[in-house]
Order: C-alpha cells, then sequence, then structure tokens
C-alpha cells in the first residue's frame, strides 16, 4: 500500500517535471533561434539608418519584425545618426509591447510543484549561462516580475511638492521598509537554519523510536519506546540553544546599528536569555509526539503504528520552518530590548508580510514609547502572538 503511494508520487514528480523540462526545452530553443535573428536585424536597422536618416519609423520596424525580443540592444547608432526623439520613442514603445510568447507559456504554466519548477529553472538558467537574455528571463520567471515593467517614478514632483503630508508618510514607510528589511538580512539565515536544526532532530528521533517499536517484544509498554520525558526534552533543547542564542545576539547587533544610526551607544549585552525559549519550543514538539506514538502504540500493531508514527514527524517536520519563525523572531526581538539602553524611546513596527497583525497595528498606532514602559496592547517589544513577525526599533519612527 505505502509502496503503491510512493510510486505513484514518484510518477507524478516526474511528470511534473518532464513538464518543466520540455516547457524550458522549447523556451531555449526559441531563443537560441531568436537570438541570433534579432542581434542581425538590429545590425541591420542601424546601419541603414546610419545610411538613410530618412527611412521612417515603419521601415525601421519592418526591418525589426523579424527579431523582436524584450530586452535586446536592438539599435546602437551613432548620435550623428540617431532618429529624432520622438520617434525613438515609438520604436522602444512598439518593442515594449511585444512580450515573447515562449516566456508566457513558461509562465502560464501550471505546477503544484514550485520548488521543483525553480529548481528546474536555476538548471537551466546556468544552462543558457549567467547575464544574457536567457538567463535575465529565468531570474524575471524565478521572481515573478512582469516583463518590461519599468518602475514607475514613485511620485510626481509636483504632487511632492504640494503636499507636505504625504510627503512625511511616503518617508515613514520607506523608513520602515528599511529596518524590515535589515531585520531580514540577520533572520532569514538564522531561521533557515534553526529549521534544518529541527528537521535534522526530529529525523534522528523519529529514527529512534521506529527502531525502538520494531525492536520492542509484544509485553513491552509505549514507554519504552517513547523513554525519558526530561531526556527526550532535553535532546531537543540541546539541537535549537545556539540557533537561538545566535537570533538574540543578532537582535542586538540590530539595535546597536540602529542606535549609531541614531549617535547613541547600545547597552551592553552579555548574553540574550533564551533557555526558556527552548525549552517552550522543544516541549512544543516533544509532548505532542510522545502523546501520539503512545496512542498509536497502545491501538495498532504492527506497520500501522509505524505508519502513523512516521505521519506524525512527517507533520511536524512539516512545521519545523513556522516554528523557526516564530522563535527566531522572539529571540531577535529579545535581544533588540536588552541592547535598547534605559529611558531610550522604542518604536513598534508591523511586519504583516505574512498574516495581519491587529494587536501590532494597535501597538504601532501608539506611537513610540520609553522602552520597558510597554505598548498599548501590553507587550514590552513583539511578538504580540506566534505568528507576530512586528520588530522592535530603537528611536522615534
Ligand atoms: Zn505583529
Amino acid at each position: 500500500m505505502q509502496l503503491e503511494q510512493l510510486r505513484a508520487a514518484r510518477e507524478r514528480l516526474l511528470e511534473a517535471y518532464a513538464v518543466v523540462r520540455r516547457t524550458v526545452d522549447e523556451a531555449t530553443t526559441e531563443l537560441a533561434v531568436a537570438v541570433p535573428e534579432a542581434r542581425l536585424a538590429a545590425e541591420s536597422a542601424g546601419r541603414r539608418v546610419e545610411l538613410d536618416d530618412d527611412m521612417s519609423v515603419d521601415d525601421i520596424e519592418a526591418e525589426l519584425d523579424t527579431g523582436r525580443f524584450a530586452g535586446l540592444p536592438l539599435l546602437d547608432v551613432g548620435d550623428d545618426a540617431a532618429p529624432e526623439d520622438e520617434d525613438e520613442d515609438e520604436v522602444e514603445d512598439a518593442i515594449d509591447d511585444d512580450e515573447p510568447a515562449v516566456e508566457e507559456d513558461i509562465a502560464d504554466t501550471s505546477l503544484g510543484d514550485t520548488t521543483l519548477a525553480e529548481d528546474v529553472l536555476d538548471d537551466a538558467a546556468a544552462e543558457a549561462g549567467e547575464g544574457g537574455p536567457v538567463s535575465d528571463i529565468f531570474s524575471r520567471l524565478r521572481s515573478g516580475v512582469p516583463v518590461d515593467t519599468a518602475p514607475e517614478p514613485d511620485v510626481e514632483p509636483d504632487a511632492a511638492d504640494s503636499d507636505a503630508d504625504l510627503d512625511q508618510d511616503d518617508d515613514d514607510e520607506d523608513r520602515e521598509e528599511t529596518v524590515l528589511e535589515r531585520r531580514d538580512r540577520y533572520t532569514v539565515v538564522l531561521e533557515r537554519d534553526l529549521g534544518r536544526a529541527l528537521k535534522r532532530r526530529l529525523a534522528d528521533d523519529e529514527n529512534d523510536k521506529l527502531d525502538l517499536i520494531r525492536r520492542r517484544s509484544p509485553k513491552d509498554g509505549a514507554e519504552v519506546v517513547v523513554g525519558d520525558l526530561a531526556l527526550h526534552r532535553e535532546g531537543f533543547v540541546d539541537a535549537v540553544r545556539d540557533q537561538l542564542r545566535a537570533a538574540g545576539l543578532a537582535g542586538t547587533q540590530f539595535a546597536a546599528e540602529v542606535l549609531s544610526d541614531q549617535d547613541q551607544e547600545p547597552a551592553a549585552v552579555d548574553s540574550v536569555g533564551i533557555d526558556d525559549l527552548a525549552a517552550e519550543l522543544a516541549e512544543s514538539l516533544v509532548d505532542p509526539i510522545r502523546a501520539k506514538t503512545v496512542e498509536l502504540l497502545d491501538g495498532s500493531e504492527g506497520d500501522d503504528a509505524l505508519d502513523g508514527v512516521r505521519a506524525c514527524y512527517r507533520q511536524w517536520k512539516g512545521r519545523a520552518g513556522e516554528l523557526a519563525a516564530q522563535y527566531v523572531h522572539t529571540a531577535f526581538n529579545r535581544g533588540v530590548f536588552a541592547a535598547v539602553p534605559e529611558g531610550t524611546m522604542v518604536s513598534w513596527v508591523v511586519d504583516d508580510g505574512a498574516d495581519p497583525c491587529p494587536d501590532g497595528e494597535d501597538d504601532a498606532l501608539g506611537g513610540a514609547v520609553v522602552r520597558g514602559e510597554g505598548f498599548p496592547t501590553g507587550h514590552l517589544h513583539p511578538p504580540a502572538h506566534p505568528a507576530c513577525r512586528c520588530l522592535l526599533v530603537p528611536g522615534v519612527l
């Protein structure tokens, strides 16, 4: 039964891979044909412009028709031979409108497994070489940025001058985004590492437990498999403690960076207390896993228990990333709080990138508070709830 499911899953994976592979191959072939054609056409058009200033835009466009391709330097002509500005714009507009069909084909290919698709795109981009039009397309596909969407200027100069409040709001938003990005520089790697550490610990634990289940004799109770609770939790604490310490220290470094921008010194911090976080994280994994294991061992036999235990660990491994994010952010904010000197104003910056955060919105709307005096919802610093990604930032934002 399980073997069949595995086979079916593997076949679906191979099918998905084949679709992506085929689409990428087709796109690459079309690019291989289209790029040299476009280059030839562009060179030809460029030469014609040099020779004949009177040549119309329509004529040039007809010349380019065979090889239009987004992102290619179609025209490379000297100043003296350049068409009038207006004409140039028309040519550019016409080229901008002409998106390569092959890209749309790839983008429209619906795939359940985006990771697989991204991997294949990575491979294909690597094969195509960096820096060329092909690799540009692959990076755009990966980032999901529409082709040829030139960034609009944020604010018209006139509008900015005429509305000081709007201008101020824009500035504030920019600053907040910058602190969140700055935070991410630290936390992205920490989250990834803690997530990996959790998955490794879960996989090792799973192997131990499966082994014990296979070897236990019928008269053995479930406790032979689950073992000592304190030791079990301690194994998980050991697996996450260093990562959480690193997250706390990263928070102090972030705070020092921001304070230094405000010409302030951070408070001296030897270490950020995270032992309770490590214990809580270990408990939140170990306790439900043990309960489920006991339930399965008492209520089922042989392979059923093994399958059930595997499914249980799989479920928790699937949540490792989410738990890692939650605990890294908690430790990080503790680090920020620890490194902000007494009496300094601190601000609550909302990050609702993943989910809206009503509590965080309340705390942010209340404005900056003196460190330690608490935000409107009573929190000294984020997070306001387990999935909260808000950030404590020194200063009045
Ligand atoms: Zn929040």
